[in-house]
């Protein structure tokens, strides 16, 4: 006998924290959006601003109309560096959220709440999907700059939380500042407001004036991929695996990603040309949002594979929750 996962069988809800608004999703075992709300609100440290995100889970859930009993869990991202061993954000000064753990958002969600980085968790929902991809880096590219690595099928997070952290690359000596403190970052010269600010904070607008030629989209542009140029070349030559570049810039800037290979390839001391390895990000749904949910259901997906397969050990193939029987091969 063997086991299909029914799509339905359990949800999960992702939270995108940022520092003017809150991304609120339900996705179901396969990733589907079932619904998804934004509200603005600015970020504060206070019980009232958990308390509203609760209310946010809430209202996301009733939207839905799932069954709550349904609901594995709530993923709750948010920008900075989380410490596995306490879960509480060790390093958090895009939002100033240093301290807050999932505790402070359980207090207002009755269902089991994961704090996640926001870089990480966009890097997972990317991951997710690319089932021939044994090792991959993702470079985020939106308000600010991380990343996350997936080695050999499983994220890596060196000793701590650090890995990934690509925003603090250094690129230049005396250079711009970054928030964290130091000169000379990727961040500040490449985080998507860099190329935003030109087009009233709208990404969609910076590339639509790109593709028609606009001379400033142009000349911004050019600065831009210089810099991350630098940053990709470095990335490669330390994991020398496929290179993602997500974030909002990867998700709308796909088409322009041949100006950033012919600069990397400039850079590069091999002849290996960077369209082998350099990529646009395929999922741009929600990616931070949606990855903080689908730990919950990775999670849940391998439980029920482990209990599966003891089952279909023990007892000839018992039928465990969010599984069906069917008639057909195998799908593990
Ligand atoms: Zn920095």
């Amino acid at each position: 006998m063997a086991y299909t996962c029914v799509a339905d069988g359990r949800f999960s809800v992702g939270v995108d924290i940022t520092r003017d608004r809150v991304r609120c999703l339900v996705v179901n075992l396969e990733r589907r959006v079932l619904v998804s709300r934004r509200t603005r609100r600015e970020f504060e440290r206070s019980e009232s601003y958990v308390e509203f995100v609760g209310h946010e889970v809430a209202a996301t859930i009733e939207e839905s109309g799932v069954d709550r009993s349904l609901i594995l869990g709530v993923g709750v991202a948010v920008p900075g560096l989380i410490s596995e061993s306490t879960g509480k954000v060790t390093y958090g000064r895009v939002i100033d959220n240093a301290g807050l753990s999932a505790a402070d958002f359980a207090r207002y969600i009755p269902y089991e709440t994961r704090l996640v980085h926001d870089s990480e968790a966009a890097g997972f929902a990317e991951f997710w999907d690319r089932q021939t991809v044994d090792n991959a880096f993702y470079i985020s590219l939106s308000k600010s700059v991380g990343g996350s690595v997936l080695i050999a099928n499983g994220m890596y997070r060196g000793d701590g939380e650090l890995a990934g952290e690509v925003g603090h690359m250094r690129i230049h000596d005396h250079g711009l500042r970054c928030y964290c403190g130091r000169d000379g970052c990727l961040d500040p010269y490449c985080n998507s407001g860099v190329l935003a600010q030109h087009t009233d904070g709208s990404i969609e607008d910076f590339f639509e004036g790109l593709s028609a030629g606009d001379p400033e989209a142009v000349e911004v542009w050019e600065r831009y991929t210089s810099d991350l140029a630098i940053a990709v070349n470095n990335i490669r030559v330390m994991f020398g695996c496929t290179i993602i570049l997500g974030g909002d810039v990867g998700a709308q800037g796909g088409s322009h990603l041949g100006d950033v290979r012919a600069k990397v390839d400039r850079l590069s001391f091999l002849e290996a040309p960077a369209e082998t390895y350099l990529v646009p990000c395929s999922f741009t749904e929600h990616p931070i949002a949606v990855g903080a949910a689908l730990y919950l259901v990775d999670e849940f997906r391998q439980n029920l594979d482990t209990a599966l397969s003891l089952a279909s050990r023990g007892s000839g193939g018992r039928m465990a929750d969010g599984s069906r029987a069917t008639d057909g091969p195998p799908d593990q």
